[in-house]
């Protein structure tokens, strides 16, 4: 049996602490490596290193920082199949999705590249007699980033860019169900040239992350996994007194008016709602059909659902791959079961596919959901489009704005005021108008509101250098010594 181990001080180092999770290759159903769950031990050995290469790091010149980060960018281009059969083997990914991800990936190295220019501070030359002010950013220290198994590349890659050009040096745990994407991505940065200790992965389970959570060293986390994890972390690491971003969960809605180009919306709605069996936090779940165009807009989803290709990401014609574990398959299903009870109507049921050795579900598509339901209040994270009927672009609103969660939302019409209006009233953090899945581009910044986010910056971009970063003001002057005298006055600039 395969094993994957720790990567710390630029190789693979073995685990110790005896234990060890299941790594599945989810299309076959069947165990394919274990990976090593780090002791409490482990992450502070870890620690110790990523803090040891902290100085040297943070004094070497951005010009060289930079060039690093350019040659991984050189490296991740050349090497996207081969990080891609990663995502495919553990995750289920088919190459389209794989491949997808790693570009919008590499897209944050790219933002990266350029932080030189993003860190110049402010100066005010002259801002009392002979006084000069001016601002400088500078690196945490150990930061650490916590990664779900939706993205196992890509989600790294928000994180550690950032953090790494900014001066930082930083301790990477993913996702324990998919973890040799980022094992791959630490060889390359080696390649690049990182210095050792600059990048490590410990992988692990709760015990990891709670050790990182209260472990004096660690300066910042960087958290992307469910709502009551990212609560969780959050509340945890602040009270340990670290800077916290936590990114949780979503119930993602698209508002369809009547106005809409309805097969545009309709393979809008199928495409995000089914890309990557689901299992996107910005995937959308709802459609919110107005009364008058919703019989027409289902008519238009039956058509398209039943002809997406289901089958494993090794299949070069398979558009849908498996869910990432057993449980989880089962959980879905389980929505898609009870939804009829709940008084909804399950217009395609995709559970046939459960009784596949894989972790397959077929696409289901659920009709007259409700707030109150199990399937429209909890996030379902499968191949699951629900579509509630709603009257009027003010009920749809609305239902939006009263959902706890706040990731990501679409609207489709081709009425620019009404747009206009939705983004300006809807709280959610990320808004497409007529795009389905509106994650922003590197040089924006992504995070959600409500229960999808915990902490005050996002991810990456300009608010992922505030993160990985602590500004300081410095106040100068070089006065004639012969002009000095004690002055007890509160100091004033005019
Ligand atoms: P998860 O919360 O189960 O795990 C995320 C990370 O937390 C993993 O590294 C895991 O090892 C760790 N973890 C799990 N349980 C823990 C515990 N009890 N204590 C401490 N650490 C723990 O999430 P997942 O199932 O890997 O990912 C799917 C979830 O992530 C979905 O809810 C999805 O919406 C969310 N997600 C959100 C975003 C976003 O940007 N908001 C992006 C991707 C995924």
């Amino acid at each position: 049996m395969q094993r994957i181990s720790h990567w710390v001080n630029n190789k693979v180092v073995v685990g110790t602490s005896g234990r060890t999770g299941k790594v599945f290759n989810p299309a076959t159903g069947e165990q394919q490596a274990e990976v090593d769950l780090a002791s409490t031990a482990e992450v502070d050995a870890v620690i110790a290193k990523s803090k040891a290469a902290f100085p040297e790091w943070r004094a070497t010149g951005m010009s060289r920082r930079a060039e690093i980060m350019f040659r991984t960018r050189e490296l991740l281009d050349a090497n996207r199949k081969e990080l891609a059969t990663f995502l495919t083997l553990e995750h289920g990914k088919v190459p389209s999705d794989a491949l997808g991800e790693i570009a919008r990936g590499i897209e944050n190295i790219e933002f990266a590249c350029g932080i030189p220019a993003l860190m110049k501070g402010g100066y005010s030359e002259q801002a009392a007699g002979g006084v000069d002010v001016y601002s400088i950013r500078q690196p945490l220290g150990v930061v650490a980033g916590i990664t779900p198994f939706n993205f196992p590349a890509m989600v790294p890659m928000w994180m550690f860019a950032n953090a790494i050009m900014c001066g930082n040096t930083f301790i990477l745990k993913p996702s324990e169900k998919d973890p040799s994407a980022s094992m791959f991505i630490a060889d390359l940065l080696r390649q690049a040239g990182l210095p050792d200790g600059v990048f490590n992965v410990l992988h692990g389970d709760k015990e990891a992350v709670d050790r990182l959570l209260v472990h004096p060293d660690i300066q910042s986390i960087s958290f992307v996994g469910s709502t009551p994890i990212a609560k969780y972390v959050y509340e945890t690491g602040t009270k340990n007194g670290k800077r916290v971003q936590a990114l949780g969960g979503a119930k993602n809605h698209m508002l369809v008016l009547p106005d809409a180009d309805l097969d545009m919306a309709a393979d809008a709605a199928v495409s995000a709602a089914y890309g990557s069996a689901g299992e996107r936090c910005m995937a959308i779940s709802v459609v919110l059909a107005v009364d008058t165009i919703a019989d027409a807009l289902i008519e238009k989803l039956k058509t398209r659902v039943p002809n997406i290709k289901v089958g494993p990401g090794t299949d070069p014609s398979a558009e849908m791959g498996p869910l990432i574990s057993r449980e989880h398959r089962d959980k879905v299903a389980s929505y898609i079961n009870n939804a009829a009870g709940e008084g909804a109507t399950v217009v395609i049921n995709g559970t046939d596919k459960a009784k596949d050795a894989g972790f397959f579900l077929n696409p289901s598509l659920i009709d007259n959901v409700k707030p109150g339901m199990k399937c429209y209040d909890e996030e379902i994270f499968g191949p699951v489009l629900t579509v509630m009927r709603i009257k009027s672009y003010a009920e749809g609103l609305q239902t939006i704005n009263d959902n706890q969660f706040g990731n990501g939302t679409a609207i489709f019409t081709r009425d620019g005021g009404v747009a206009r209006q939705f983004q300006y009233d809807v709280q959610v953090g990320m808004v497409g108008i007529n795009v389905p899945i509106p994650v922003p581009v590197s040089y924006y910044s992504f995070g959600g509101w409500k229960a999808s986010l915990f902490g005050d910056q996002h991810m990456y971009g300009p608010e992922g250098i505030n993160f990985f970063t602590r500004g300081k003001v410095v106040t100068s002057r070089w006065p004639d010594p012969r002009t000095s005298a004690v002055d007890l006055g509160f100091p004033t600039n005019r």
